[in-house]
């Protein structure tokens, strides 16, 4: 190994491990569902995306084993080569649907369908405003693009509005484009996107709105674009399969020109092989049913509420989430991890979250209910937090 590189290896770690900012991860011995087993121990989890309980759902199981069975395991191929298989073009109708749009493209993942998409349309001629508080993968989408990235004030309309305003009448760059989570996971708050939406009319800007945590979960299971009834307005509807949908993989919802578009400009799609066809088939099935169905959907909403409810009457802050993502803001970092901690003893698997992936003094455990919970799953887990609450003075 390279001395420099083992330097700088050596170096960074032991500076990380003794701000205690690495993470040792502890495998889930088994399936994510809403109990797991780690080291051995039974809990409850409360920190998976698994909103609808859908990644250990018998028929999709089923449905993923038999299509191994007649489509192999891999799909063989990127997918412009010969990777796009029956199941492929299945899925992307069905997301269409799903979406309310006339096309859509698959990926292997959420974060490179962000990597693949903004940049398959974005240049250094161009500028994208963006939220403060977006993912770490539109982050990097845009960096890839090379565009001017401008961050916007999280949620703050009339700073769009006023950056938008700048951007455009600077004459500086050719096309401009507003980009968005649809619901921020840390605090479980919704964007403003009628508003966006206006604000995109009045300066003619592209409109992107990644809705990882509100797929499946708001627009009563739609997702956020949806649940204003916006999906004509939207140019880049964006989602992951990995969270509500249970499996693996990204997508873009949209106009069939765009699509057309990604489909010779968007590299992972060129580049990378197909998602496998036992997953894709799984996927489809996962969408279906939340289309057919809003059973899982108010499952998840009701535990939410449930949750909520339960810490809140406990006396934790628990911000103002818009969705069933329950954060419960601690604020200090070290005392946020020792409650982790403690709660993990408790039998209660609930990470801690801190700076930098959330603002310094704004450490939280964030707690993410599931449509697969028990109300006696969450009575545990509420009671866990009474425990550990009391014990650590966060509550009388
Ligand atoms: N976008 C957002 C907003 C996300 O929260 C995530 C999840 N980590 C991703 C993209 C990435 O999705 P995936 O895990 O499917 O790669």
């Amino acid at each position: 190994m390279s001395n420099v590189l083992n330097n700088f290896l050596d170096e960074n770690l032991a500076d990380l491990r003794e701000q205690g900012l690495y993470n040792d991860i502890d495998p889930v011995e088994g399936a994510n569902g809403p109990t797991i087993q780690v080291k051995g121990q039974s809990l409850v989890n409360l920190s998976s995306n698994n909103y609808l309980g859908l990644a250990t759902n018998d028929e999709l199981k089923k449905i993923a084993q038999a299509t191994i069975e007649t489509h192999g395991v891999g799909a063989g191929a990127v997918r412009t080569i010969n990777g796009t298989l029956d199941v492929h073009v299945k899925l992307e109708e069905t997301l269409a649907k799903f979406k309310g749009t006339e096309a859509a493209i698959s990926y292997q993942s959420g974060f490179n369908c962000n990597m693949a998409a903004i940049s398959a349309v974005m240049d250094k001629n161009d500028a994208i405003l963006s939220d403060q508080l977006n993912h770490a993968s539109i982050i990097d989408g845009c960096r890839l693009s090379k565009a001017k990235i401008i961050a916007y004030n999280h949620s703050d309309m009339d700073d769009l509005r006023a950056k938008a305003k700048a951007a455009t009448e600077s004459g500086l760059y050719n096309k401009v484009m507003v980009i968005t989570d649809g619901v921020f996971s840390m605090d479980g708050d919704i964007a403003k996107l009628p508003e966006i939406v206006e604000i995109a009319k009045e300066f003619d800007l592209i409109t992107y709105v990644d809705d990882a945590h509100g797929s499946g979960v708001t627009g009563k299971g739609a997702g956020t674009v949806k649940h204003f009834g916006l999906q004509n307005e939207i140019d880049f509807q964006i989602g992951t399969l990995s969270k509500a949908i249970g499996v693996v993989g990204g997508y873009v919802a949209g106009k069939k020109n765009l699509i057309d578009w990604l489909k010779v400009r968007s590299r992972p799609f060129l580049f990378s092989t197909a998602l496998p066809p036992g997953d894709v088939a799984a996927i489809t099935r996962a969408v279906e049913m939340i289309m057919e169905s809003t059973e899982l959907h108010d499952k998840l909403w009701d535990n939410g509420d449930y949750l909520k409810r339960g810490l809140a009457e406990l006396g934790f802050n628990i911000g103002d989430s818009e969705t069933p993502i329950t954060p419960c803001i601690i604020g200090d970092e070290k005392l946020t991890q020792q409650f982790s901690k403690r709660l993990f003893e408790e039998g209660v698997y609930a990470k801690s979250i801190v700076f930098p992936t959330v603002p310094k003094g704004t450490g939280r455990v964030r707690n993410m209910p599931t449509a697969a919970h028990t109300k006696d799953m969450l009575d545990d887990a509420i009671a866990a937090y009474a425990k550990v609450g009391r014990e650590l003075g966060i509550i009388q």
